[in-house]
């Protein structure tokens, strides 16, 4: 059974440029804009993100500043650090620091936006030519997650469980640090630069070519364009269980969220993936579904039970087959989830 997850804006920039149909897909924010030396994230863990655990919030902003490294092909600007002596400073202007702040202390943030970065801070008088594109001078940027979301990342989901609507961190993390760099939003859904981004959805922690592209762009000189070319192997690239609540209530259902992918990385839409539930007391459930234009499916596999059961591991989920024409799919030996509620 098949569960649509509702949309939820994602990572609005607070200046957004237009959405201009370059040859290339990836969109440069306008006028075009980049660092020109290196750029220090400070990321302010004073109180940070409530419903997520230190360890994976801080993880999952050094990974969204870390993602970048590669495209920018060792001429990338970022670097990042931690500061519990900051404190949540938000959107602080155009102050020369740059900080991730969580809980949007200022309520800057419009309900449904997930998190936001300041791009308007640069300088019109310092220019700089690279790849044929003349960019300014950014002075600041600041990133901040709103406040009121469930977010999760794919440790904590793991760990946890992939429950309720939670948002990827880490994802939205690389999003905001792509328009901290000097990008605006894609019209590939697959890229990190997409304006929006489902709960669940950990496609995002990983650059699509498009936002490669874009990075390589504006700081690797002589760049030469990258393709995730189409591929022929199935691969899940997440098996998670969770409920489809917060937390564990009476009526909680228990779901198995499954994202396919190829071999590069490209979104599989249209694949039948079978999957065998075992609950705890035991009765295993098998189903079939096919995965939406994202490469993600979702079963619902029933009313969810506490403790880990006669299976001693609670819940466990097994993708057993995954078929698309002229695809091939290997099983791996065990299961791909297991999740005590
Ligand atoms: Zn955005």
């Amino acid at each position: 059974m098949k569960r649509t997850t509702l949309r939820r804006a994602a990572g609005a920039t607070v200046a957004l440029a237009a959405l201009v149909a370059l040859a290339p897909a990836y969109v440069l924010l306008n006028p075009p804009r980049k660092w020109f030396s290196a750029r220090t994230f400070t990321i302010c863990m004073a109180s940070g993100e409530n419903s997520l655990a230190a360890g994976f919030t801080q993880a999952a902003c050094e990974a969204g500043v870390a993602a970048w490294a590669a495209p920018l092909a060792g001429s990338g600007p970022f670097s990042s650090v931690v500061s519990t002596s900051l404190g949540n400073v938000g959107f602080n202007g155009n102050d020369g620091l740059s900080t991730i702040s969580f809980e949007d202390p200022q309520r800057a943030l419009s309900a449904g936006t997930l998190a936001a970065t300041t791009v308007g801070y640069y300088d019109t008088t310092q220019s700089m030519t690279t790849n044929g594109t003349t960019f300014y001078a950014f002075t600041d940027a600041d990133v901040v997650f709103n406040n009121g979301i469930d977010f999760t990342s794919l440790g904590d989901a793991l760990q946890n469980g992939a429950n309720g609507s939670q948002y990827d961190m880490e994802g939205i993390a690389v999003h905001e640090m792509g328009h901290a760099i000097g990008l605006a939003h894609d019209p590939v859904e697959a890229a990190t630069m997409f304006a929006t981004v489902e709960a669940h959805d950990y496609r995002k922690r990983t650059l699509d070519d498009v936002d490669a592209n874009g990075g390589q762009h504006a700081y690797a000189a002589n760049s030469q364009p990258v393709t995730f070319a189409a591929g022929t192997q199935l691969t899940v690239a997440t098996a998670l269980l969770g409920l489809s609540t917060a937390a564990f209530k009476p009526n909680s259902k228990v779901y198995a969220r499954i994202t396919v992918l190829d071999e590069n990385g490209n979104a599989v839409p249209g694949a039948s993936v079978t999957v065998s539930v075992t609950r705890p007391n035991g009765v295993v459930l098998t189903g079939t579904g096919t995965t939406s234009s994202s490469g993600r499916i979702t079963f619902n596999t029933g009313t969810a039970q506490a403790g880990a059961g006669a299976t001693g591991v609670g819940f466990i989920l097994d993708v057993t087959n995954v078929v698309k024409a002229g695809m091939t799919y290997t099983n791996p030996a065990g299961p791909d989830d297991t999740q005590v509620f």
